[in-house]
């Protein structure tokens, strides 16, 4: 099947990390995220050991903390040793009481509020990763106030785009986030930063997409984000310590995707960085990535139970589910593809193409359109595969409809890492 972790057993169902998706469902209600957690630890160990070996000293990935935001989550990787950026307070709020260690997380954000910094800094964060200047300066003031120095990384845009879509490229020069260096603003930016007194410059950030699913593309950024490095040094006489290369390698969402090896995308990658920093006679920097996706996606899927199948004779077919836009908003946003199936009908051969309707009040509520099925009846579950990662992260409560639990899979067991909400919860707050 798609992943490694996906079977089919002698009922025909759908299994997980070799779990019947079906009997889960059953037995915790629909919709249900299931996440398998060996599957997330060994991804994080691939990118752990790849960039251990190949990269210099001191390079590590950081899991990408809005792919997916929940406390089991961060004590998973805290065991593998992995560590996190996060890109709110909240995701601060949620690391924190797991225990993680906060000396290992690096906060992102394109607007940090002043609240913001002095939380950050007051928990013990390790690294901030500045936007800009106006960010820049408040964190030297709180920092002075609290007395302590601050370590920086620039968040700069390198003016790469990597060909994937528009809404999650984000390295150009025209974008929201990070400061350009082809303008001159960066090297502008890293010249003030080096007179402040409380804010010590570690090194770079820049982040140019997702879904990318050969390393070239970063090894594109790398020499832009070297060669700016190196001036730096001819200019100003600043040595570099860390450069971040951001998130992004790809994950098979359907088929039609890549199959995609990251170790061997991080060797190559990694071979590409020692050339340039020998031909530019610079010192290698540590080097960080940040993969979310890569890390989650492939762990999760969602199963939904089945309403009704409505033929609009002449037209198409619709198959409605007890979610929809509010668990997996991703189809609306960015019409990402999935790999739909019908968990206890997993062996037949599909027979009905038909698109897949949420429960919201919106026409635009759909999960994925035109895929082939094998023609559900009501009761029947509907899985969607690879929702690991921005799917219960951007779950929303849209038409007071709960967000649907996180039970995570486990050596033949199963637990419950995130309690599906009930109705009090949606009214907690009103007064
Ligand atoms: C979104 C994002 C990531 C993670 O991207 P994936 O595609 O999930 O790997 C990492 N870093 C930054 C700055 C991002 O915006």
């Amino acid at each position: 099947m798609l992943h490694s972790n996906l079977s089919i057993n002698n009922k025909g169902h759908l299994c997980l990390a070799g779990q019947d998706v079906c009997t889960l469902a059953k037995s915790y209600g629909t919709p249900v995220f299931l996440m398998d957690e060996e599957r997330i630890r060994h991804n994080a160990r691939t990118y752990i050991d790849a960039m251990r070996e190949f990269m210099p000293e001191g390079s590590k990935p950081l899991l990408a903390s809005k792919s997916c935001c929940f406390k089991k989550l961060y004590e998973i990787i805290k065991e593998e040793g992995m560590a996190t950026d996060l890109v709110s307070p909240g995701e601060l709020y949620t690391a924190k009481a797991a225990g993680f260690p906060l000396e290992n997380a690096y906060f992102h954000g394109n607007n940090k509020t002043d609240s913001d910094i002095e939380y950050a800094i007051d928990s013990g964060v390790g690294y901030f990763i500045v936007d800009n200047r106006e960010e820049l300066d408040a964190i030297e003031r709180i920092a002075e106030k609290k007395g302590i120095t601050q370590k920086i990384l620039l968040r700069l845009s390198p003016g790469i785009d990597p060909h994937t879509q528009k809404k999650i490229s984000t390295g150009k020069v025209d974008s929201k986030f990070g400061t350009a260096i082809e303008t001159g603003q960066a090297l502008e930016l890293c010249r003030y930063t080096l007179s402040l007194e409380n804010v010590s410059l570690k090194g770079f950030h820049c982040h140019i997409g997702s879904q990318i699913f050969e390393y070239e593309s970063f090894a594109d950024a790398a020499e832009i984000m070297l060669r700016f490095i190196k001036e730096l040094r001819d200019t100003l006489s600043f040595t570099t310590e860390v450069l971040n290369l951001g998130g992004g390698f790809g994950v098979r969402y359907t088929d039609a995707d890549p199959v995609i090896d990251y170790r061997e995308n991080i060797k190559g990658l990694a071979g590409v960085i020692d050339r340039l920093c020998c031909d530019l006679d610079i010192k290698k920097p540590a080097i960080l990535m940040e993969p979310g996706r890569s890390i989650v996606a492939d762990s999760g899927l969602t199963v939904y139970s089945v309403g009704s199948v409505k033929t609009i004779t002449g037209y198409k077919s619709y198959v409605s589910i007890d979610g929809g836009m509010p668990d997996n908003p991703r189809y609306a946003l960015y019409e990402s593809d999935y790999t739909c199936l019908i968990a206890n009908k997993a062996d037949k051969k599909p027979d009905l193409v038909a698109t897949i309707a949420g429960r919201c009040c919106e026409s635009g509520d759909l999960i994925q359109e035109d895929v082939a099925l094998v023609t559900p009846e009501r009761g029947d579950y509907l899985a969607v595969l690879v929702t690991g990662a921005y799917n219960y992260s951007m779950a929303s409560n849209y038409n007071r409809i709960p967000r649907p639990p996180v039970v995570m899979l486990k050596n033949g067991e199963s637990y419950v890492a995130v309690k599906r909400e009930t109705y009090e919860d949606l009214i907690r707050n009103d007064m």
